[in-house]
């Protein structure tokens, strides 16, 4: 019997600076019989993230590099195909970390690799999305660390991506006011028409710290006791100036330096000052929270108080051209692949 056809993603070469297309090299081969314990998973959807840049360079991070020549890390969402597994069935909608290829040949007796979900109530997309790693990073940062009390505000930047308009809307359901930044007024008018933020600034109409904190000190009068970091350099310098008393900052991300531009806090005397909180963090090292975490993510979704949107890059092919641009921020929402 023929085999189906896997095409894939490989990381073909590391980036100096900014990654090009040319990083990754497209190839494809038949999908082996299944041994015994094996699983056919048929990718319906890839996610591209930020980190992915990360573990494109030779150094440790807090994670090791992606090898040359191999499949390229990533999420993914599908649907069982052929299996060889008790416990999973054709048909079953699974999550996993397939990578950027078609197909996945799962070695499923492995506790963890892939997760049956429930796509009753929950797209099978948002799996990778608000009701994924990056709906459990916003719930990590803001209510583990920055845990805003009614009233009090909370700023975050990226907010119209998949962490960022999640982090706005779960500091909402907590009483608390919430402020985006972000780069655009059509992604600022989405922040706060559609996912409910107080107030959204455009960073890009602010070319310097002082404008943007000066904006910051109009959108947050009673100053900021919460600050999620997705962005870091004059974005978080702004915030800093803004920052209240006893003020938390959950740093999650910094993507303005992941090309390895030089991002330079600009006062971290106000840390003292302000007798701020400042803790980093990897969502994958709280795996324990994760379930609660994703129970309260899947019920906002379902019943529609969680909204979020998703920038879909159509077909494998397109994955690096997608890549680029979610680090350019041509993004809007969530980064998928659709690979079915
Ligand atoms: P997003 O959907 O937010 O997409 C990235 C966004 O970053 C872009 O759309 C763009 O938005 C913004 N951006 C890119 N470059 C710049 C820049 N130079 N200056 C300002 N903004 C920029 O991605 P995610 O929601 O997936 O990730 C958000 C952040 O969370 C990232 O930093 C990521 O690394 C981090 N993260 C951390 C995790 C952890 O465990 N610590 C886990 C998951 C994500 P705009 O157009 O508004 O500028």
């Amino acid at each position: 019997m023929s085999r189906p056809i896997n095409r894939q993603i490989l990381l073909a070469s590391r980036p100096t600076g900014e990654p090009s297309v040319d990083n990754f090299r497209l190839v494809e081969s038949a999908v082996p019989e299944l041994a015994a314990g094996q699983v056919l998973v048929r990718h319906h959807f890839l996610s591209l993230d930020p980190y992915m840049r990360g573990r494109m360079n030779e150094g440790k991070s807090y994670a090791q590099p992606q090898p040359l020549d191999a499949v390229m890390i990533g999420g993914t969402v599908g649907e069982v195909v052929e299996s060889r597994n008790e416990h999973f069935a054709v048909g079953d909608r699974v999550v996993g970390m397939g990578g950027w290829q078609e197909y996945q040949l799962v070695d499923a007796h492995q506790r963890g690799v892939l997760q049956k979900v429930d796509t009753r109530h929950v797209p099978l997309s948002a799996y990778l999305g608000a009701v994924g790693m990056p709906g459990v990073t916003a719930w990590y940062g803001l209510v583990k660390i920055i845990d805003p009390k009614p009233g009090q505000t909370v700023v975050v930047s990226a907010a119209s991506g998949a962490v960022g308009g999640a982090v706005g809307q779960l500091a909402k359901a907590r009483g608390a006011r919430a402020v985006g930044i972000a780069g655009g007024p059509d992604k600022c008018r989405y922040v706060v028409e559609e996912l409910g933020f107080d107030a959204c600034i455009d960073y890009k109409q602010h070319g310097d710290v002082k404008s943007l904190s000066g904006a910051l000190k109009a959108a947050c009068p009673d100053g900021i006791d919460g600050h999620f970091e997705n962005v870091g350099g004059p974005i978080l310098d702004a915030v800093m100036l803004r920052a209240n008393a006893f003020s938390r900052i959950a740093m999650c991300g910094m993507i303005s330096g992941y090309n390895g531009e030089p991002i330079p806090l600009a006062a971290p005397q106000l840390i003292l000052v302000n007798r701020m909180k400042v803790e980093g963090f990897i969502v994958s090292e709280h795996m324990e929270l994760w379930p609660e975490a994703l129970k309260e993510l899947g019920g906002l979704v379902a019943t529609g108080q969680l909204k979020y949107r998703e920038s879909v890059a159509e077909g494998l092919a397109a994955a690096p051209e997608a890549f680029l641009g979610l680090l350019k921020g041509r993004n809007f929402g969530k980064q998928l692949v659709r690979l079915a």
